[in-house]
């Protein structure tokens, strides 16, 4: 079996960007954050690897800021600093997520000498009036043609979208998604926008010209990006932002589609598309449903919310799970 695969996160916020993205409150996040020192960087990833007893193929992922953005001596200290797990072999490589205008191909040259795998673009939109809107400072076609230079040089390439941006629509986030796959990408993860304190997005809010998604149609349009992804054979990574005590209404979220558990209620989504498909035309009260182990949660739904679903449309589905069926099969049988 394929052990588990697992990355080592190490958080490196971008101090002085010079952007000024819409959604972003990097004055506060830079005020409230201390970045690693290279050097104490070996003591996170030993704490990791002590963690873990079963075999596992990790990577040491630089995330949470623009890593090829910042001083071209600071990246290569850190990039040194991971070396001796990758040499040992304790860690495979390194995952970095940056700005498609800060690659280029002595950045990447570097990176690769370094062991970096898997390069991640905070793309966010391939509408170039979204990414205006959105204070991005970029188009479509740096993205692109960051796209192309990171997989000529022989790395994984990552793409991640944002959808309800400033200007965004839902066929502008598929047209995102399309443009993804078109570019190459391996990997995503799908972010909703939120309204959050000290933004250029709060003002806007408060002044009604920004009008962010609700819960239900960031769901809804997060589910029908996954499927596409899915489809495409582009592996969806995330889906939402991670909970933190940072993101509640008491701190500072002032709105848009925030759920802690916002990839399970995509997912409840998805199930419950399937298992209506499934169902279509079956008038037995009594069904056993069995799908995968990963997928039973998903299936049963948020807070069992499908199995109340089929309840009140007349069904009694008792779930049950088989570890050989493949991720979205589903076998029922009547009683
Ligand atoms: S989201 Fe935009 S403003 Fe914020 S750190 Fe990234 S590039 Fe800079």
């Amino acid at each position: 079996m394929k052990p588990k695969h697992n990355n080592i996160p190490i958080f490196i916020p971008e101090l002085a960007c010079p952007h000024r993205c819409v959604f972003c409150n990097q004055s506060k996040i830079s005020a409230s954050l201390s970045i690693p020192e290279p050097e104490g960087i070996g003591e996170i990833i030993e704490k990791y690897i002590q963690s873990t007893t079963e075999p596992r193929e990790r990577e040491i992922a630089f995330f949470g800021g623009n890593f090829t953005g910042i001083p071209i001596e600071l990246q290569k200290r850190y990039l040194q600093a991971a070396q001796t797990y990758i040499l040992s072999g304790h860690v495979s490589g390194i995952r970095l997520s940056t700005r498609p205008d800060y690659i280029n191909p002595t950045i990447l040259k570097m990176l690769k000498k370094y062991h970096v795998l898997a390069i991640e673009l905070g793309a966010q939109s391939t509408d170039d009036t979204v990414l205006r809107k959105s204070g991005r400072g970029h188009t479509a076609r740096d993205i692109q043609e960051a796209s192309k230079m990171i997989l000529d040089t022989g790395f994984e390439l990552g793409l991640q979208m944002m959808i309800g941006l400033p200007g965004d629509t839902s066929e502008k986030s598929m047209q995102t998604a399309r443009d993804i796959v078109a570019f190459g990408a391996q990997t995503t993860r799908i972010y909703p926008t939120l309204v959050i304190q000290e933004t250029q997005l709060s003002n806007l809010y408060h002044n009604q010209k920004y009008f962010p998604l609700s819960l239900d149609e960031a769901v809804l349009l997060s589910k029908n990006l996954y499927s596409y992804f899915e489809a495409s054979q582009v592996r969806v990574i995330r889906v939402g932002l991670h909970p933190s005590e940072e993101l509640s209404p008491e701190k500072s979220l002032i709105a848009g589609p925030f759920h802690k558990s916002f990839k399970e209620l995509v997912m409840t989504d998805l199930w419950k598309d399937i298992l209506s498909k499934k169902l279509n035309g079956i008038f037995y009260k009594k069904i056993d449903v069995i799908v995968n182990n990963t997928q039973l949660n998903f299936a049963v739904g948020y807070e069992s919310k499908n199995k109340q679903y089929f309840e009140n449309n007349g069904y009694q589905l008792k779930f049950k799970t088989d570890p050989f069926l493949s991720k979205y099969d589903v076998q029922i049988i009547l009683k």
